[in-house]
């Protein structure tokens, strides 16, 4: 399935993880229905200590709606690090950072390869 955007909750919910974590990062696998990411898995680890979010992601059950990953940057980069790029492509094709202050344009969408994803936010 063709993705065709986020839905605007799960983009606030992703805000309010970023928010709850803070000073640390949380890692999540995002699932897509009809196109649209719209659903989320918190992942235990960091992108950082890349090794334990791989591990967890591993662990979960193979779902062929996996769309990507979503993680945080406390503190405010919305690009991707090094270890990003190395573990973008072990998740899926889709990748959310989302990065202090947490507000409403503190976000941004890759794909597996780094380059910018254009994500349409749905709803
Ligand atoms: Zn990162």
């Amino acid at each position: 399935m063709a993705i065709r955007g986020i839905s605007r909750d799960l983009l606030m919910m992703l805000f309010e993880l970023g928010k709850e974590h803070h000073p640390n990062e949380f890692v999540a696998v995002l699932r897509e229905r009809s196109g649209i990411i719209q659903d989320l898995d918190l992942v235990p680890g960091t992108i950082v200590g890349e090794e334990s979010a791989s591990f967890f992601i591993d662990m979960l059950p193979l779902d062929i709606h996996q769309a990507g990953s979503a993680h945080s940057h406390p503190n405010g980069v919305l690009s991707p690090s090094p270890a990003d790029l190395r573990f973008f492509p072990t998740v899926g094709r889709y990748h959310i950072i989302v990065g202090y202050p947490y507000g409403e344009r503190d976000w941004r969408g890759y794909r597996a390869d780094g380059h910018p994803a254009r994500l349409e936010v749905v709803g």
